[in-house]
């Protein structure tokens, strides 16, 4: 039993059913994404659109309001106790502050807008999408002013995605992080420590057996197949239905294999967290991660930590030869070597571990000055191409590969970026405290044994699920908060002592 105490269990009843709720429109999604036949998109999206007014509502009912905001006063709750009220109560605070008019206005715009978003990327065109932008821009603006904040309009968007986080938080996180990561960057630039191409980008892959390889990871890695599913999607996703039923996706675009074996590894990570909250949470509001920043952290700690060592690369290598015969001709210092190439790319979701947070400032700086209001649409590419040479001395050639590259601005999702940056960063602090904490991890990664590893995340993350916001449970995890120096040295003693 998760609370002894009557308030709390009437009110995990009431939640029973948003839950319920909650829990058919993830697998109403996750269909969407994976099996649904094209057509059957607009019969599932009044349904899903209905599902969602539905929640809306059973959150804003006055007994269930009143019966949490009682609760909230109460001084004896303990820690399980207390997440719930609060992961509740921001709810029913962020559905009270926004009117339902500017959510509807706010969710025709965006389906829109990336309608025209996918079509101005495709013929290069910024024009068919900017008016969209600057709608999406003024409605996120709006929503700022609903939600409320003290300094920035952007801090009120940021909290959406990353309880508790501010543009004082990330400007920190980025000004301490920025001359570091040039440096290290500039020096392998200079050096040349890991091949600007490598052959095997452009090797073909045969998919059956890609299928194979990833099944196969996922069986190293301790995937609980009776819990969870690997199923294929345009853009790989995770989604947790229940903390027992965990589903993630990868894609198969035939050549360059480490893009699907890595992408599928970053997915088990986003899994096992949901896998791993205590079972005493189920059909609970804590059940589930708490932000993205650390669900991208556990993903990122799989895909970099595990997934582009060295232990693992060399352990898992036969399997690799296995599956993929070309192979054959090259050792796993090679393929090592092709997880780890380092370039100045201009696509975000292409970029190493050196040059991906480059790609993340540039987005937060130009996200924070829209919604500012000192930069508009009209000015933001070419504002996009001087900073993007600032950063990494490359400058897009046109649109797809500049302003018009990513989703997330036209799904209406601004302040979502630094998100990104937070999950990598935290990711290598983990590893280090881990490191500190079991002796020879190394030899169990090369060994391709990952209980010590897994037990330690389920202890100190994945067990708490939401119960205490992002700040702090890091605080609690690693006894320290995020910290972009170790990500500094950790790339400098990856990339450059060797
Ligand atoms: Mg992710």
């Amino acid at each position: 039993m998760v609370s002894r105490k009557k308030i709390i269990r009437e009110i995990l009843e009431k939640y029973r059913v948003i839950w319920s709720l909650r829990l058919a429109g993830s697998l109403m999604g996750w269909d969407q994404e994976t099996y649904m036949p094209p057509k059957g998109v607009t019969e599932r999206s009044i349904a899903g659109s209905n599902l969602a007014v539905l929640r809306h509502q059973l959150i804003l009912k006055p007994d269930f309001v009143e019966l949490v905001e009682k609760a909230s006063r109460k001084r004896s709750l303990n820690d399980v106790e207390r997440g719930i009220v609060r992961v509740l109560k921001r709810a029913i605070d962020q559905a009270r502050k926004i009117p339902p008019e500017h959510i509807a206005e706010f969710s025709k715009t965006t389906t829109l807008a990336l309608e025209y978003w996918k079509k101005a990327k495709a013929e290069d065109n910024y024009d068919i999408f900017k008016p969209y932008l600057a709608k999406i821009v003024e409605l996120s603006r709006k929503t700022a002013e609903y939600l409320g904040y003290k300094k920035h309009p952007l801090d009120a968007l940021l909290d959406l995605y990353e309880e508790g986080l501010t543009t004082d938080d990330v400007d920190s996180m980025f000004s301490r992080l920025e001359p570091g990561l040039k440096r290290v960057y500039d020096k392998i630039m200079a050096e040349h420590p890991v091949p600007e191409k490598h052959p095997l980008e452009q090797t073909k892959y045969n998919v059956e057996s890609m299928k194979k390889l990833n099944r196969k990871a996922l069986d190293v890695l301790g995937y609980p197949w009776d819990r969870a599913r690997l199923d294929v999607s345009a853009h790989p996703f995770t989604i947790g239905i229940g903390i027992n039923d965990v589903r993630i996706t990868t894609r198969y675009e035939g050549f360059d294999f480490k893009r699907s074996l890595l992408g599928t590894i970053h997915e088990f990570g986003h899994a096992l967290y949901e896998l791993g909250v205590d079972q005493r949470f189920i059909a609970t509001p804590i059940a589930g991660g708490v932000s993205l920043g650390v669900h991208e952290s556990q993903s990122r700690f799989w895909e970099n930590q595990i997934g582009r060592s060295k232990p693992f690369v060399t352990a898992f290598y036969p399997h690799m030869k296995r599956y993929l015969v070309f192979l054959r001709n090259y050792t796993p210092e090679d393929v090592y070597l092709y997880f780890n190439t380092v370039r100045p790319s201009l696509i975000r979701t292409e970029a190493d571990e050196v040059t991906y947070n480059f790609h993340i400032m540039l987005r937060y700086k130009l996200e924070k000055m829209l919604i500012e209001g000192s930069l508009s649409v009209d000015e933001l590419p070419e504002v996009w191409n001087q900073e993007m040479e600032r950063l990494l001395g490359v400058r897009p050639r046109n649109y797809s590969e500049g302003v018009l590259q990513d989703i997330h601005w036209s799904m209406g999702s601004i302040g979502y970026f630094p998100t990104y940056s937070i999950g990598t960063l935290l990711s290598a602090q983990i590893m280090r405290r881990i490191k500190q904490d079991i002796p020879n991890v190394e030899e169990d990664i090369s060994r391709l044994r990952f209980r010590r590893i897994q037990r330690w995340l389920r202890e100190n993350i994945h067990r708490y699920g939401s119960m205490y916001p992002p700040k702090e449970l890091v605080r609690k995890a690693l006894g320290t908060d995020l910290d972009p120096e170790v990500y500094v040295s950790y790339l400098e003693e990856k990339y450059l002592s060797r």
